[in-house]
């Protein structure tokens, strides 16, 4: 039996898969906790992709700029 390999979003490797989790925004990318550019080790554990984090962080300041019109 073979699995469709999971590989991370960001270095596209397998990697360690027990570090390997499954973004809860699009729910099907793939990344290692290692792998993100937001981690860090006192951050609340990291339920987002790369991709998903950047998207959010681009729309809440675009919600920012229109809440403060
Ligand atoms: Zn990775
Ligand atoms: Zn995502």
């Amino acid at each position: 039996m073979v699995d469709r390999q999971t590989v991370c979003c960001m270095c596209g490797d397998v990697g360690f898969s027990d570090k390997l989790f499954r973004c809860n925004k699009c729910r099907y990318r793939f990344q290692h906790s290692y792998c993100s550019n937001y981690y860090s080790e006192f951050a609340e554990p990291i339920e987002l992709c790369d991709w998903c984090r950047s998207e959010e962080r681009n729309s809440s300041m675009e919600a920012l700029r229109r809440n403060h019109h």
